[in-house]
């Protein structure tokens, strides 16, 4: 089937798709903000560094500030906690740096690394405040996936925050993923979802591949670990309704091979928990999230599925 633009070649292999970039930035659509709700400095990279080069006003709000509650002094070769966070936040600014004019204001919700699990609430809550306050269109998120107790709390925080702002009749942005890692058959697979459901693939262009690489460079703490994370292709798709009691596949999460302090019948125990404190204990129940969606939010909102359905029309 032939791209949009014409140019199945170019569809594949020129990275994200221009008609639909410039429907996602033409005028009015621009005015309204994205959000990234991420767990880790990195994660928003990894995920969508391609994509965050056309995005003109993106606030990336962080969970954690990257780094566990209590470190030797001199392990990874820094004196403190402290030390290590500022160090990531550090890298977090070059990274973005390297890209070109945009708006990306960074917000620290502050929570220790591995630790947002045990404040699911809190974050849900400030989610759903700053949802409220930046009125974003769209809100990238990621999957719930037990690849990290983190990026499974980031998810449930957006999704918390978004029905906490239904509920009150406010308007609610749409939810997006990009992708994280998990287990698959006891390996770990990066930069997919777990199968099952449609999502989109952009290839990335060779300028879009220059650049994530230069950003993924930039986290020089995190230099081995991010090895395995692809800079050809990003994924994106509408974050499902998860249940957050049930495990999201079967057999060993990803982060139960580590001592992390979490395992997954303490998340989930946590998420119930959680769930009854925020008073969401339909949250699972299907419902469409852009209900209350005001009109530019859904024009916006509007564009971001005519990026996704722009690629679908090719891919699927
Ligand atoms: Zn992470």
């Amino acid at each position: 089937m032939p791209a949009i633009d014409g140019s199945l070649d170019n569809h594949i292999y020129g990275g994200y798709h221009s008609e639909a970039i410039e429907r996602l930035l033409g005028s009015g659509w621009a005015a309204l903000p994205v959000i990234i709700l991420a767990a880790h400095p990195d994660d928003e990279v990894l995920g969508a560094g391609g994509l965050l080069k056309y995005l003109k006003d993106v606030r990336i709000i962080h969970i954690t500030d990257g780094a566990p509650k209590k470190m030797k002094p001199g392990s990874l070769g820094f004196s403190s906690s402290k030390e290590y966070s500022l160090a990531r936040r550090a890298e977090l600014a070059s990274a973005l740096r390297l890209l070109p004019g945009g708006n990306f204001e960074t917000i620290e919700l502050g929570i220790p690394d591995l630790e947002a699990t045990f404040n699911l609430p809190f974050i849900a809550r400030e989610s759903a405040s700053l949802f409220k306050k930046i009125r974003p269109a769209v809100v990238f998120t990621h999957p719930y996936e037990g690849g990290h107790p983190d990026h499974d709390s980031a998810a449930f925080a957006a999704r918390a925050a978004i029905k906490l702002l239904e509920e009150e009749g406010a308007g609610a942005p749409g939810l997006l993923e990009f992708t994280s890692y998990h287990s698959r058959a006891g390996r770990m697979v990066t930069s997919e979802f777990l199968p099952g459901r449609d999502s989109v693939k952009f290839i990335l262009s060779e300028g879009e591949r220059l650049l994530k690489k230069e950003m993924i460079e930039a986290f020089i703490t995190q230099r081995g670990a991010l090895k395995v994370f692809s800079t050809d292709y990003e994924r994106f798709r509408r974050a499902p309704f998860y249940d957050f009691n049930s495990p999201p596949h079967e057999g060993k999460l990803f982060y139960e091979n580590f001592k992390w302090g979490v395992s997954g019948k303490l998340w989930r125990r946590c998420a119930s928990r959680a769930l009854k404190e925020l008073k969401l204990n339909k949250l699972t129940i299907k419902k469409t999230d852009r209900l209350n969606a005001s009109p530019v939010q859904k024009s916006v909102s509007n564009a971001f599925d005519f990026l996704l359905a722009a690629i679908e029309r090719i891919f699927l």
